[in-house]
């Protein structure tokens, strides 16, 4: 054997090698992840279906050789136990506001006119009347205390959404507020004056959520993977994010006889459909730490491909290390809020963010399917982008 063609064999055994590398991602094992995650039903935070969702990621961890912490926390949550609205005698698909009080109020339909902007508040006389205003322009709790200092009972914000959106103040309204979309809600500009009476009846209840948290060393990391695992009442959220979850198990998993576990903390989030509450918790709780990582990279809705690529969004450091050439997967961009990377990125960590879009199943109780190739390529991606980054 010539040395040449030696070496083009060493050459073609280190390809293959790679190659097995690569493909060490075992759709089989992250299939079986999904159903587990899903068997229990929905994981809402706060609900022994999460508790068992976070126990059998915890048994996967150790298993896999990591030392597994859970980090408890709690917050608040609001819950709608059926707001109601009756005009006349005819009733109102109506959702509360988050952030509204709990009240019975009754008494004539006043209309804000125009887009419902502050200046169209001018002049108004809303004394004990329900106000029916469109949402959008300025935020919602401004119209409501807008309407309040008018002195309205109550708001009614016409939506150009589906009935089915829930909307949130981000704050507490001084007086109830309901959405109604357009297709239910366009009558009541004309009928000023007619008697209504609008009911919430939210309950308040606290949650205890907790994030679960595989390590190697007990060194602080340098990087953080993550993945929400809680999902959203009445939906088994197996893109929304069973299929993160099993992707940064399966990662874990592959990692954990390389050194590079230990620099690495593998997280799972709860309480993220509430408000992001696992990762926020955490990096309040955490400055330290928080400020000594190079990267926090969050999985979030991986397992459709909605967009016909992966998106990658957040740091352009980080996103330059992401091959997705050399492993043919296709990528493209993503939006840079709305999953557990942004309390992360808030606190100055460079952070990515992958995600394949919303599909038609999101939040919905048909989100039963994830890819598990899908996770396999988003998982490649990630560990290559950790192997060139903590090199
Ligand atoms: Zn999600």
């Amino acid at each position: 054997m010539g040395k040449t063609l030696f070496s083009r064999a060493v050459l073609g055994l280190v390809a293959l090698w790679l190659l097995a590398q690569v493909q060490a991602f075992s759709t089989e094992r992250m299939q079986a992840d999904l159903q587990a995650l899903q068997s229990q039903g929905p994981r809402v935070a706060g609900t022994p279906a999460v508790a068992a969702a976070g126990e059998y990621l915890a048994a996967e961890l150790r298993k896999a050789g990591y030392t597994v912490e859970y980090f408890p926390f709690t917050y608040s949550r609001t819950r709608d136990q059926g707001s109601s609205l009756v005009v006349g005698s005819t009733s109102f698909p109506v959702n509360s506001v988050s952030g509204s009080p709990s009240r019975r109020v009754e008494g004539p339909l006043a209309v804000v006119p125009g887009a419902g902007l502050a200046d169209d508040f001018a002049g108004l006389n809303l004394q004990g009347r329900i106000a029916v205003v469109r949402r959008g322009g300025i935020p919602g709790l401004e119209k409501a205390r807008l309407a309040a200092e008018k002195g309205a009972l109550a708001v009614i914000l016409v939506t150009e959404e589906p009935s089915s959106t829930r909307f949130t103040f981000g704050g507490s309204s001084p007086i109830p507020g309901v959405t109604l979309s357009r297709s239910n809600g366009e009558g009541l500009f004309s009928q000023a004056g007619d008697r209504a009476v609008l009911e919430t009846r939210i309950v308040t209840e606290e949650v205890q959520g907790r994030n679960v948290i595989a390590k190697r060393s007990s060194q602080n990391p340098l990087a953080i993977v993550g993945a929400h695992y809680d999902s959203v009442p009445g939906s088994p959220g197996a893109n929304d994010n069973a299929s993160g979850t099993a992707t940064v198990l399966e990662l874990a998993r592959q990692l954990a006889p390389s050194p590079l576990s230990e620099r690495i903390w593998f997280m799972f989030f709860d309480g993220e459909e509430d408000g992001l509450w696992g990762s926020r918790r955490f990096v309040e709780q955490n400055p330290e730490l928080v400020r000594g990582l190079k990267a926090m990279l969050n999985l979030d809705m991986v397992g459709v491909d909605v967009n016909g690529s992966l998106g990658i969004g957040g740091s352009n450091e980080l996103r330059a290390l992401a091959d997705c050439n050399a492993l043919q997967v296709a990528c493209g961009s993503a939006p840079g809020g709305g999953s557990d990377h942004v309390p992360f990125a808030q606190a100055g960590v460079p952070v990515l963010f992958f995600f394949r879009g919303l599909d038609p199943n999101y939040h919905r109780p048909t989100d039963t399917l994830a890819d598990p190739v899908l996770l396999a390529q988003t998982g490649q991606v990630v560990r290559g982008i950790l192997e060139r980054l903590l090199r």
